[in-house]
């Protein structure tokens, strides 16, 4: 546990649960009952939640220039970003994204929290607005579930975990393919999953782990996913500091805590009892917890910022008509009377790095070549020596069409002047956007313009969208000298 504000934290551990939540006293799996819990934020999240999984569904199907939105084809290292296309020659453009990406993860994390977490993250997203709503469909809400699962084994119980296990297993198939084909892209998978798995084992057995990954996970090992494997869960600390928004409960206001009944609130307005803060300990805010913590033990690696006590906790400040927030957004700095500082030290240097970053980002980017040009020498003799004497070089022209548009282009001979090219097969060769094609041209110079054992020749590459390249290659010959 972190420590939390204006507490220590205990310097023994008592008992498994002290250590996780998930755990019970005799070291087995606490199972989590977390109630559902509407309100403003439960609101905005289900919103956020429905339109991420739209996306997640949609992304690689919607195609933009011709390629799916999303698409990274590790097997032909290409990527595909909302029409931008990344090839295996862009690995520093790649680099300079992700070190971008991951340091706007570390700013937002600073300012704002795990809010990633209660927010965004799939595990979160799909948890608590796709299998925990089914859940309850078919088995019921949380203390029937948990007291069916106490209870003894009954068709009625088999029946229920049978169909809400169908179901996950239909939803874990869907997700799984999904994943694959921002991979493969649905055209690819569609052509696989028409063939027998006899014909295509690899697939066959990659698509069932992950659809077994994808179950597991959601039907079995939830929230110890956020508690107990994620690694960005234990690197919070580094990047929190007392001015990131948390969601913390306030102990100025809510302490002493202690039960509300109208007979206590009798006895602390005629001075019998004392005056105790707004925290009625009802445990509202515990109970809807989807990682089991108690938040008024302060800030804890398990919160994952999912603003569930947020509402519970409202709910109960309103029928006590006191103001909401007893549990809220704020930051360490704030709950002990400290303005919360948003341009600090730290925010200040992620953001520049971020400006500066996404600014050699989007320069390497806009100046990056539309064509990627390559030449080598045909396997075999350097050059060989035609009839009527002339010297002939077998190259290879590897051109990549690095526009979002179908075209063609074609070779002219450039330096030296007696230079004449003959391309095997069609030209002009046409390029689909991203395509690569492996073109070998005969190049023919006469034997006089070998002063030396090299020369170097210059060619000409049209293309239909008007672009020329002029590149160099190396001929080589026998000196006439
Ligand atoms: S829901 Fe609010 S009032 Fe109830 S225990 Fe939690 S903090 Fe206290
Ligand atoms: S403490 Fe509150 S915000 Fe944190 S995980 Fe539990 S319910 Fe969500």
């Amino acid at each position: 546990m972190l420590e939390p504000p204006g507490r220590s934290a205990p310097s023994v551990l008592h008992s498994p649960e002290d250590v996780l939540t998930t755990l019970s006293s005799d070291g087995k799996r606490r199972w989590m009952y977390p109630t559902e819990t509407k309100g403003r934020y439960h609101f905005r999240r289900k919103i956020l939640a429905w339109v991420l999984i739209v996306l997640y569904l949609a992304l690689p199907i919607i195609p933009i220039k011709g390629m799916p939105a999303v698409m990274l084809d590790f097997v032909h290292r290409e990527f595909s970003l909302f029409g931008l296309i990344f090839y295996p020659t862009d690995t520093l453009l790649m680099m300079i994204f992700m070190v971008g990406i991951l340091l706007t993860v570390v700013l937002v994390t600073a300012l704002l929290g795990r809010v990633w977490c209660g927010w965004a993250c799939p595990q979160t997203v799909y948890l608590e607005f796709l299998f925990r709503p089914i859940e309850r469909f078919i088995e019921g809400p949380e203390h029937v579930r948990k007291r069916r699962n106490e209870g003894p084994n009954t068709a009625d119980k088999f029946v229920r975990k049978g169909i809400k296990q169908g179901v996950f297993l239909v939803i874990a198939i869907l997700l799984s393919h999904t994943f694959i084909a921002y991979f493969v892209s649905w055209s690819t998978l569609i052509e696989w999953l028409q063939r027998p798995p006899a014909e295509n084992w690899g697939f066959f057995l990659l698509t069932s782990l992950v659809t077994g990954l994808v179950w597991f996970d959601f039907a079995y090992f939830r929230e110890q996913m956020c508690t107990i494997a994620c690694p960005y869960a234990r690197m919070q600390s580094i990047m929190l500091d007392r001015d990131s928004m948390i969601v913390s409960y306030d102990p100025n206001r809510g302490e002493p805590r202690g039960k509300f009944s109208k007979k206590i609130a009798n006895q602390i307005e005629q001075g019998v009892l004392p005056a105790q803060g707004d925290c009625i300990d009802c445990f509202a805010c515990v109970r809807t917890c989807p990682t089991g913590i108690d938040i008024r033990d302060g800030l804890q690696m398990e919160c994952v910022a999912c603003t569930q006590c947020v509402d519970a906790c409202d709910h109960i400040m309103d029928n006590l008509e006191k103001p909401r927030g007893l549990i809220r957004y704020t930051s360490e700095n704030q709950l002990e009377g400290i303005k919360t500082n948003i341009i600090r030290p730290r925010s200040v240097i992620y953001l520049t790095l971020i400006i500066l970053i996404f600014s050699a980002f989007t320069l390497t980017l806009t100046s990056r070549d539309a064509f990627d040009v390559n030449i080598g020498r045909v396997v075999g003799e350097p050059f060989s020596e035609l009839q009527d004497g002339r010297i002939t070089n077998r190259l290879r022209f590897r051109v990549r069409n690095q526009t979002a548009d179908p075209l063609e282009f074609d070779f002219a001979p450039g330096t030296p002047s007696s230079m004449v090219m003959r391309v095997v097969g069609a030209a002009p060769v046409s390029l689909e956007p991203g395509e690569i094609k492996r073109i070998e041209v005969w190049v023919i110079v006469p034997r006089e313009v070998f002063s030396e054992t090299s020369i170097d020749a210059s060619f000409k590459i049209s293309f239909s969208d008007g672009t020329v390249l002029e590149p160099v290659y190396t001929l080589l010959g026998p000196n006439s000298n």
